[in-house]
């Protein structure tokens, strides 16, 4: 496996595959790897020649100084834990990626707007502006996200319909531990004791799901509410049943082909957010 750090390499490491007519899977993600990672990289492995993934704490999607410090960082056991899951790491530093400071702005249609969106202004943005920089630079055939950020997807899949790039994007189902609690890199800051109550979103998630179509989305919505302000070690920062395409709220689940109820919630000082698709027609 290849460590690679500048775009200039990069580029040349993509350009000489597609010149061997080699297709190429690119997984982006901010370290601190676990077994969701892992899921996608070995999904990219299993789906083309070539499997790129970039490890980057992004500056520009944290809209608060300190989440960003405290962000976990482990690159070296990073890397030695992917080595037989892809043949190039990419690993820029933040003047790599942003050598000019920028402040472009993007038209989402308004799916940055809602939840995560509203919660952490500017962070929908700052995605975008570096997966747009990551598809300029590498040219892959497939690029694979995670459901455990479904609004996220949305966005991704909304930027590549503006025709700018050519690049397919693969979702990969949430990968859970035993317990139901969504593999994040953000769990290693739970404390043990809190770290066993974690479970209770995805507890609740399923439960949500039992009832739909029985109860309508917003009598879902306050019991999901309700459980959540019984739980005194929960700070539910908000919940939301969605259409998957629009990420509007739906009153009625006939109104949408498919449903997803978003939570966010903080754990002590540890935001978590975890969702589960209610309904498919
Ligand atoms: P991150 O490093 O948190 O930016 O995540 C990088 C990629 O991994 C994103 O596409 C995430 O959606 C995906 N991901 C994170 N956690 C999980 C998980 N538990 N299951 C599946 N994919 C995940």
């Amino acid at each position: 496996m290849k460590i690679i750090q500048t775009s200039s390499d990069i580029i040349h490491f993509v350009t000489f595959a597609k010149s061997q007519h080699q297709t190429i899977g690119f997984v982006p993600t901010m370290g601190a790897l676990h077994q969701g990672h892992l899921a996608l990289l070995k999904q990219a492995k299993a789906e083309n020649d070539v499997v790129i993934c970039s490890i980057f704490v992004n500056p520009t999607q944290f809209n608060d100084v300190e989440d960003y410090k405290k962000y976990p960082r482990n690159v070296e056991k990073d890397i030695d834990s992917i080595k037989s899951l892809c043949d190039v790491v990419f690993v820029p530093s933040v003047e790599e990626m942003y050598p000019t400071i920028s402040n472009k702005m993007y038209d989402l249609e308004g799916l940055d707007m809602v939840m995560e969106g509203k919660y952490r202004p500017g962070h929908f943005n700052g995605v975008v502006m570096i997966v747009d920089r990551f598809f300029e630079i590498i040219a892959a055939d497939y690029a694979y996200f995670g459901k455990k950020d479904f609004q996220q997807v949305v966005i991704i899949k909304k930027l590549v319909e503006t025709g700018k790039h050519s690049v397919r994007i693969v979702t990969v189902d949430t990968v859970r531990e035993e317990d139901g609690l969504a593999y994040s890199s953000r769990n290693v800051l739970l404390s043990a004791g809190k770290r066993k109550e974690a479970p209770f979103i995805y507890q609740t998630l399923l439960q949500a799901k039992s009832m739909a179509c029985k109860l309508s989305p917003y009598d879902i919505h306050k019991w999901v509410v309700e459980e959540f302000t019984k739980n005194n070690s929960f700070k539910l920062e908000y919940a939301a049943i969605v259409d998957a395409v629009s990420l509007k709220e739906i009153k009625d689940f006939k109104e949408s082909q498919e449903a997803v109820l978003c939570i966010a919630a903080f754990l002590d000082n540890v935001r978590l957010i975890d969702n589960l698709e209610l309904y498919k027609k």
